[in-house]
């Protein structure tokens, strides 16, 4: 059974699983579909903190699934270098 992606509707709530680029954690992100064109949100990997962004109608909210595997205990950070 496949499991093709859909575009959302407006208002549906959306579930995605992604993977820290940063830290290596997995987490699963709930978002409601916001309309085309709308402003996008933030999110915040659960594990160093290294923000991402999607289009949502809220915030998103999000799931640790993994914890993170580079055996780090840093905090991301945008602005350290
Ligand atoms: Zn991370």
């Amino acid at each position: 059974m496949t499991h093709a992606p859909e575009p959302g509707i407006p208002g549906d709530l959306s579930v995605f699983e992604t993977s820290c680029a940063y830290c290596g954690a997995r987490f699963r992100v709930l978002v409601v579909q916001a309309a085309p064109g709308s402003a996008s949100q933030s999110y915040a990997c659960p594990e160093c903190g290294k923000s991402y962004r999607t289009q949502a109608a809220a915030a998103p909210h999000v799931q640790l699934l993994r914890r993170r595997s580079d055996g780090r205990i840093d905090q991301y950070q945008d602005t350290m270098f």
